[in-house]
């Protein structure tokens, strides 16, 4: 840091400089995030003191933060939204974070699914569950290198770092041709060191949504908490209802199912699922921290949420059991503000205007020959351009177009990893006319 420091007049143009930098979302069909509403950037602005860690002192935004999980449960179906247990996080990471620790707690002290843990309720009887700060048995690799999350090979790759952070093993289940999970692949890889499923709601690459009914099944039956990944899918799916289907249907693998744009089932009202991730940082149109993490009920943490918990002794709680200790009251503040705005009505709009972009889009990549590998479900679209008889041939065809789109046109898409296709986020903040002109573009970059 310089000694002295510098006019405000000076400082703002460097910012300018610096904002310049930055996208303002033109051109861009690679982001899972959207220029926030007015209302919420508002919202964040009038609250930008606020810390929800210290709810003592911020006892308005906490009310907010109530309410934004009641309002949040009842999105997801929860049969009593004010029985519904969470909070506010940094988005769809720390929320994944945090429902697998839970899972992890909880696996330690319920007992069950463990030869080794057999007594369901003793806490003294692991040894390594009485002080989970402690005890090294808990800490060690080798223990730990043994408990296991199942989930479907499309998950995020926050999931990479959660396994890494807390030392399980990921079981990654297949998928099908609509790159949904096979729900009997899940459980064939269940054994008595699995502490928890993943679906998605929502996948990153593809949008698709795990066929949830099924996972919950799962889950009930062998006693499993069953953590729902809709951190995209989350303000998308219970708003997709009013949405006409496509009138090109270019669904490839012929699965009649899959052409359908109707609610699906995927949150509480399922019994098998534990704890549900949707970031209002995406398509909730907030601002950027804002991820929600909600649990059925706190029942379903058993004790974990004593593991960690931790005193507090200079703040206004006596105990904090979140991970992050200072929360931006702001990002409370700018979802409470949005979600009252719109209500439903307005996020089905939002809803109903990306799919009615995707409808558009399909129509343009006709006009070039293509279309996309799968029926869009929501709102990204993945589009192959390879010849599908050399794999990697079509990775480098892919990538190689990717980057031309962005070096000659400036467009940012992004190419997914599945299988080689391009991959096209159709926000909020995307028009009809983009959507043409970037068409027209890579038309002209497969004619060279
Ligand atoms: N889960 C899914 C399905 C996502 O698509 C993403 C991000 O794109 C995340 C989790 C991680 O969210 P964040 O980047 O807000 O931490």
């Amino acid at each position: 840091m310089d000694e002295k420091g510098i006019s405000e007049e000076e400082l703002f143009a460097e910012l300018c400089s610096f904002s310049d930098a930055d996208t303002n979302f033109k051109k861009v069909f690679s982001s899972m995030c959207t220029i926030p509403h007015p209302v919420a950037v508002a919202a964040q602005q009038q609250f930008s003191l606020s810390n929800i860690g210290d709810p003592g002192l911020f006892r308005g935004t906490c009310e907010m933060e109530a309410e934004v999980i009641r309002m949040s449960a009842s999105m997801l179906n929860h049969p009593d939204p004010k029985s519904a247990f969470g909070h506010l996080t940094s988005g769809g990471t720390e929320s994944n974070i945090e429902a697998v620790l839970h899972m992890k707690n909880r696996f330690f002290s319920s007992g069950f699914n463990s030869g080794f843990n057999s007594d369901s309720d003793s806490d003294s009887n692991s040894g390594f569950n009485s002080d989970s700060n402690s005890n090294s048995d808990f800490n060690s690799n080798s223990f730990q290198s043994r408990l296991n999350l199942i989930l479907p090979k499309t998950a995020h790759f926050s999931f990479e770092k959660i396994a890494n952070l807390l030392g399980i093993e990921l079981k990654k289940a297949e998928i099908d041709s609509n790159f949904r999970v096979i729900p009997e692949s899940m459980e064939s890889l269940i054994n008595e060191n699995t502490i928890g499923l993943i679906g998605i709601a929502g996948s990153t690459e593809f949008g698709e949504c795990d066929p949830i009914e099924e996972l919950s099944e799962i889950a009930v039956k062998h006693k499993l908490p069953l953590h729902i990944d809709a951190a995209f899918g989350g303000f998308i799916y219970p708003f997709l209802d009013s949405c006409s289907n496509s009138d090109i249907h270019s669904n490839i693998h012929g699965d009649a199912h899959s052409n359908h744009r109707s609610n699906v089932r995927f949150a509480f009202d399922l019994p098998g699922v534990t704890s549900v991730s949707v970031d209002p940082h995406k398509m909730g149109l907030s601002v950027i921290p804002a991820g929600i993490l909600i649990f059925r009920d706190e029942s379903v943490l058993g004790s974990s949420l004593d593991k960690i918990k931790v005193k507090t002794p200079y703040l206004t709680s006596k105990y904090q059991s979140t991970l992050t200790g200072t929360r931006p009251g702001s990002s409370v503040a700018a979802a409470y503000a949005v979600m009252k705005h719109l209500g439903a009505e307005g996020y089905r709009k939002n809803v109903s205007y990306c799919m009615d972009l995707v409808n558009h889009f399909q129509k343009e990549l006709e006009k070039i020959g293509l279309k996309p590998c799968i029926f869009p479900r929501i709102n990204i679209v993945a589009v192959s351009i390879g010849s599908g008889i050399n794999e990697t041939a079509d990775y480098e065809k892919t990538e190689k177009i990717r980057a031309q789109l962005l070096e000659k046109y400036g467009w940012n898409v992004s190419a997914t990893k599945t299988i080689p296709a391009l991959r096209f986020v159709l926000m909020p903040h995307v028009t009809k006319e983009d959507i043409s002109a970037l068409i027209f573009d890579l038309g002209k970059l497969l004619q060279e």
